[in-house]
């Protein structure tokens, strides 16, 4: 498997304190105006160590400080990548069931309900147990704001997992809730 980048203490990609960002290579989204063109190529950046589970709990923990978990790319959800995603945030929860995993993806939340309800092995699970907060859509080079939480463009929106029982659930929607950025 292939990975384009770890940041150990990043305070920009994530919410509440320090993240580390783990960056996905790969993308078939190609955005016009995207900022990291170098994660699009599925052979790019560098080969994941044996080792990488282990070292990124580490980091998570490291000096007794509890990090949040960043996914971004690249495109973490795309077929290629969504089974290391799977395995990186089941790892992550079950070890450090606090850690809040905030992942940005290229496609709307709509197209992975939509996935979930296929034959996908692992982005129902995804959506059900392990993800916090999502941060849905292509960008928009057209769309582009500067003043926006988290986001390039503002077509894409902010979803938290809410953990609470909605009144009215249809059996295949999941607990998102999409939200405005000052209630992050
Ligand atoms: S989905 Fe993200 S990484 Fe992929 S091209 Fe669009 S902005 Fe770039």
């Amino acid at each position: 498997m292939r990975f384009a980048g770890i940041t150990d203490n990043d305070i920009v990609d994530g919410i509440d304190g320090i993240s580390v960002s783990f960056w996905t290579q790969g993308c078939p989204f190609h955005c016009p105006g995207c900022h990291n063109p170098e994660t699009w190529d599925f052979n790019g950046g560098k080969e994941l160590p044996d080792y990488y589970l282990d070292s990124l709990i580490e980091k998570l923990t490291a000096n007794g400080i509890q990090r949040n978990l960043s996914i971004l790319g690249g495109e973490p959800l795309c077929p290629e990548n969504e089974g290391l995603i799977y395995s990186i945030c089941r790892v992550v929860k079950q070890e450090l069931p606090n850690t809040k995993i905030i992942l940005w993806t290229g496609y709307t939340m709509e197209q992975l309900k939509n996935r979930s309800k296929t034959n996908d092995p692992f982005i129902g699970s995804l959506l059900r147990n392990y993800l916090d907060v999502i941060i849905d859509g292509p960008y928009k080079k057209d769309l582009r704001d500067l003043r926006l939480k988290l986001r390039g463009s503002s077509n894409q929106r902010i979803w938290k997992h809410v953990k609470y029982k909605l009144p009215v659930l249809h059996k295949n929607d999941y607990h998102w809730i999409n939200i405005k950025e000052e209630n992050i």
